[in-house]
């Protein structure tokens, strides 16, 4: 799988988005027309909608890495 830059004047695949796609997720031994099209704005949430739910634990850490170094100064 892959994400590729998309020159080609396709809309974004998003359904109420009429963006044209910028980027394309294209898995191997798939056609173009399998792609899955997205603009620049729904890869930018989609990247943060994917961030949250892969990675939860991050954010809480950094919060209790900011409390503790708080701690540290007080
Ligand atoms: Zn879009």
């Amino acid at each position: 799988m892959k994400v590729i830059i998309q020159t080609n004047k396709i809309k974004c695949d998003v359904g109420n988005c009429r963006n044209l796609a910028n980027y394309s997720v294209a898995p191997e031994g798939v056609g173009a027309g399998q792609y899955i099209n997205l603009c620049d704005k729904c890869m930018r949430t989609l990247y943060g909608e994917i961030g949250l739910l892969l990675a939860p634990k991050r954010k809480s850490k950094k919060k209790t890495e900011e409390q503790s170094r708080q701690n540290d100064q007080v």
